[in-house]
């Protein structure tokens, strides 16, 4: 059941691909299977189905099951991260999609250091400023980026956000192609610690758009493993 909702959800990303108007079509799009409040077993069915990424969004849940879990995989961070859990999540993820204030990136940076690792990281963008969701506003992240290009042990790869959950979903749609510039100015900075290639954006109800829009990480979690239990 995993296995083929992970083969449909691969397929519809090429699907999406083929559609792309203002992207290369050939542009190679990550699949992350957001393994958020599922367990183990249906993390490994995932694997063995051919992911090769997963994403988490609680540090709690994420460090039980890394501490069990006997796949190798790419572990992403891509829930708020509360500064306090700073030391435990430089320990697990090979990359945080969610740093949104210039604390989260020094509390980072500081935990990172006493590892001896440089942490790969995503700004978040909270490009239609809802007062629901963390984010860098846009007219604030030329701030945020220059601080953490100051900051020795992240390195920056790139950009997230969550798009608004619109009824009609092509309402995210300029929303997708607005962070898709964003994202081609932010790669032209001239940040030389940076290595700017990632543009994390969409979920379940909008990756064909995102991945249309120019999306290069998408982060499906429902359309895999079926509704979250809570
Ligand atoms: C839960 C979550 C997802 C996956 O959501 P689905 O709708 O289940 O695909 C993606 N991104 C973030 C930030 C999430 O918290």
């Amino acid at each position: 059941m995993i296995k083929e909702k992970f083969h449909e959800v691969e397929a519809a990303i090429a699907a999406s691909m083929e559609r792309r108007t203002r992207v290369p079509k050939d542009a190679p799009v990550k699949l992350i299977a957001v393994t958020k409040n599922h367990d183990v077993a249906a993390m490994r069915e995932a694997i063995d189905a051919g992911a090769t990424d997963v994403g988490e969004n609680r540090i709690q849940e994420a460090k039980e099951k890394y501490a069990v879990l006997d796949r190798e995989v790419t572990w992403h961070l891509i829930g708020h991260l509360q500064t306090n859990k700073a030391k435990v999540a430089v320990q697990i993820f090979d990359l945080i999609h969610s740093v949104d204030t210039p604390h989260l990136a020094k509390a980072l940076d500081k935990e990172a250091g006493k590892i001896g690792k440089v942490q790969d990281i995503l700004v978040q963008v909270n490009l239609a400023k809802e007062d629901s969701k963390s984010g860098v506003y846009k007219e604030d992240l030329r701030a945020m980026l220059d601080l953490v290009e100051t900051l020795p042990h992240l390195c920056l790869r790139g950009l997230m956000c969550i798009a608004p959950n619109y009824e009609d979903v092509e309402l995210c749609r300029p929303l997708f192609r607005e962070m898709h510039e964003i994202y081609q100015q932010v790669k032209e900075l001239p940040y030389p610690t940076a290595n700017i290639t990632y543009l994390s954006m969409g979920m379940t109800h909008d990756y064909p758009i995102a991945v249309e829009e120019g999306a290069n990480i998408v982060r499906v979690g429902t359309a895999i493993f079926g509704p979250r239990q809570y």
